[in-house]
């Protein structure tokens, strides 16, 4: 296959391109930034004789505040998300996760919209935004649902999507007071290197006990791993490095790496447990908490 044998389309409204991606259906790509989808044909990954591009569809691109709810739209730029001071301000979390991602070539085109969608298991922003409670817009032919965004990821590199539907925003929740969220991740070096683990947590207080915990791993498994067993663990206890030690044991309990290149299962499961002691106790300061 070469590149010029490939159908481009380039709709100008999001109805059209739901269209376009029904009409070809599993032959058909829709195109963000490109950063996954140009590579993947390289490698001969990606075969969709149809390339839908999105740049031209209107609505799709930036962040604003409204009602209790952070919108991003899927279009928008990782670079934006990880300089927009309400991203920093209301979900530091997910600004932490986008400042990690590839390089600032790759991160000026990249979208949020594509690191979602592509849903690869060391994706970076999926577990900050899942422990922030944020849910996902699809608009399809026959119209919108919102799921939420840990239910949006069905498997590696498969999500929710049904044909022809596009991710059109991704909303966030303020998040209540006295909460402090955490991404915390590690890779084979400084720079571009994709994440070998991470751990996202947010922490809410009353007074001094956690009142809520969120916890969301990151490529330890096929797709973001929520820790319901280490959320009732914090849930109602003084933080601690006793107790964070303990919740982190569940972590690296609950993760279900595989070995590759990249870190052997053990080695994965050994780097939860410190990733998540480190995200509780950010998370903590940032709400404003200590440990004892
Ligand atoms: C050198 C390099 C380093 C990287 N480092 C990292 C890293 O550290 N961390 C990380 O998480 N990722 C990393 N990536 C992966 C990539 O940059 C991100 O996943 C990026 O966010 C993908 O967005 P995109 O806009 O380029 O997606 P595209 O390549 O345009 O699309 C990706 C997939 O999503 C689909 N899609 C895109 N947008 C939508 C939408 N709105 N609705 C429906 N389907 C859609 C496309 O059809 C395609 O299947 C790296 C990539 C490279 C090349």
């Amino acid at each position: 296959m070469t590149i010029a044998s490939i159908g481009w389309h380039r709709p100008a409204s999001l109805a059209e391109a739901c269209a376009l991606g029904l009409r070809y259906g599993s032959d058909a790509a829709f195109l963000a930034g490109g950063t996954e989808l140009i590579p993947d044909y390289q490698r001969a990954r990606e075969t969709a004789q149809h390339l839908i591009a999105l740049e031209s569809v209107p609505g799709m691109r930036g962040i604003s505040q409204d009602q209790g709810l952070l919108r991003i739209g899927a279009l928008t730029t990782i670079a934006a998300v990880a300089a927009s001071p309400l991203v920093r301000e209301l979900v530091p979390a997910l600004a932490d996760a986008a400042r990690a991602i590839g390089s600032p070539q790759i991160r000026s085109m990249a979208t949020i919209g594509g690191n979602f969608c592509r849903a690869v298991p060391c994706a970076d922003t999926p577990p900050a935004a899942i422990v922030s409670a944020a849910r996902v817009r699809l608009v399809g032919t026959t119209g919108a649902r919102e799921l939420d965004a840990v239910d949006f990821f069905t498997g590696a590199r498969a999500t929710a999507l049904a044909a022809g539907e596009v991710l059109v925003e991704i909303v966030i929740p303020v998040q209540p007071p006295h909460s402090g969220a955490s991404y915390q991740r590690f890779a084979r070096r400084r720079g571009p290197a994709l994440a070998v683990a991470a751990v996202a947590a947010r922490l809410t207080l009353d007074g001094d006990r956690v009142a809520e915990a969120r916890i969301a791993l990151g490529a330890v498994s096929p797709t973001p791993l929520t820790v319901a067993r280490a959320s009732a663990l914090l849930k109602g206890a003084k933080p601690s490095a006793a107790l964070f030690e303990a919740a982190g044991e569940l972590c690296a309990q609950a993760a279900l790496p595989i070995s590759d290149v990249r870190g052997s299962a053990d080695y994965r499961r050994e780097l939860v447990r410190v990733l998540a002691r480190r995200a509780f106790q950010e998370a903590v300061a940032r709400a404003g908490g200590s440990v004892q």
